[in-house]
């Protein structure tokens, strides 16, 4: 196998010496598979919570001892497949390592714009793109001039939320975890204001000074302490996607929330999402959001570290807030 491929990309060979000698890197006559060379790999927190046991209606536990997989940008080498050819770019799951097989194309996405950097297919062009998207306009519903508060705001969605409500004509404050943070999103991002969780002992008091009229819209990343602050102060008939909660994926057991009751006092509306349910709008997404990169009008920052090798670092990075802006493998 390994001979075959190489005679036919003799300028890809020298990757082929770290490849795993068990991947077969020959698409099966008739097969519909679809060898992929991986050169960006994403680093995204669900991967966290595939690495335990809870199964539930969207996730599936990684299996210990196969290749874990994630969101990657690759290029096809070999393929059974009509609607993919050899040299097509891709985004979509793979796995972490230099070529996989793709045994279906189910949520395989083929990159057409190359004008922009590839590595935004993993972060701004791709799933979280698409998560900060359907979130914020879908799930929020938002209405110009709106309150609107984002927490782990300089990550991959959140910095996103957050120029999407600007656009929007809403007022926003987002949350993260170091001052340079705070200043990119402030500077860079134009987050009306931004604060610091870690210094700020009493949330509920940090977010009654940001906002003093109540919160509209809520972009949940976190979950926790944050949570509960953030439901005495939403105002009557706010709304809150929850995206995610990653302050809960290293627990065994998720936090007390005490506020609870304020749902009902307020009438919040709290809707959870899952990205994939909003694939179908992509080509609709990417029209919307490729002109303002183009004009610069939306700005991205990514965190790339380079080397398969560093990739686990970097994932675990996420849970103490090491990267700043999208955290991206290149190989
Ligand atoms: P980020 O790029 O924002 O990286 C994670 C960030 O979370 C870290 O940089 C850190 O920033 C912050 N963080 C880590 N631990 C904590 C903690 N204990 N308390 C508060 N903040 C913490 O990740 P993404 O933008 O990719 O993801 C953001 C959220 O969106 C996650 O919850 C993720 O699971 C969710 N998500 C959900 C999707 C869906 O379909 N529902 C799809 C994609 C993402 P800091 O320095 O600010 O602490």
């Amino acid at each position: 196998i390994f001979k075959d491929y190489i005679s036919r990309f003799p300028e890809e060979s020298d990757m082929l010496i770290t490849c795993n000698e068990n991947v077969k890197l020959k698409v099966a006559a008739g097969s519909k598979d679809i060898v992929v060379k991986n050169l960006y790999l994403s680093c995204d927190p669900y991967m966290r919570i595939l690495m335990s046991n809870q199964r539930s209606e969207i996730f599936v536990p990684y299996t210990p001892g196969t290749v874990i997989t994630g969101y990657g940008v690759a290029k096809v080498v070999e393929s059974g497949h009509a609607d993919f050819k050899q040299g097509d770019l891709v985004w979509g799951l793979v796995g972490w390592e230099e070529y996989s097989v793709l045994k279906s194309t189910d949520g395989l996405f083929k990159i057409h714009h190359t004008d922009v950097p590839l590595s935004y297919y993993t972060g701004i062009l791709g799933m979280p793109g698409l998560t900060a998207y359907a979130g914020f306009y879908e799930v929020c519903k938002p209405k110009k001039g709106e309150y609107v508060f984002v927490s782990a705001a300089s990550g991959a969605v959140g910095q996103l939320v957050g120029q999407f409500a600007k656009l929007m004509g809403c007022y926003v404050v987002g949350s993260a975890g170091t001052q340079d943070k705070v200043e990119l999103l402030k500077n860079k991002f134009g987050f009306d204001d931004a604060f610091n969780y870690k210094e700020e002992p009493d949330l509920n008091a940090a977010l009654k000074r940001y906002f003093p009229e109540g919160i509209d819209i809520y972009f949940e990343n976190v979950g926790g302490k944050m949570l509960d602050a953030v439901l005495v102060n939403m105002r009557v008939h706010g709304r809150i996607a929850v995206c995610g909660m990653i302050s809960q994926y290293n627990r065994p057991q998720p936090e007390g929330i005490h506020n609870l009751m304020t749902i009902v006092y307020k009438r919040v509306r709290i809707e959870g999402l899952a990205v994939f349910d909003y694939y179908p709008q992509y080509s609709e997404f990417l029209d919307f959001i490729l002109p303002y990169i183009r004009e610069g009008k939306v700005k991205y920052v990514e965190d790339i570290v380079e080397g398969l090798e560093n990739a686990p670092a970097a994932l675990i990075g996420l849970f103490s807030g090491r990267n700043v802006g999208k955290q991206v493998v290149v190989l």
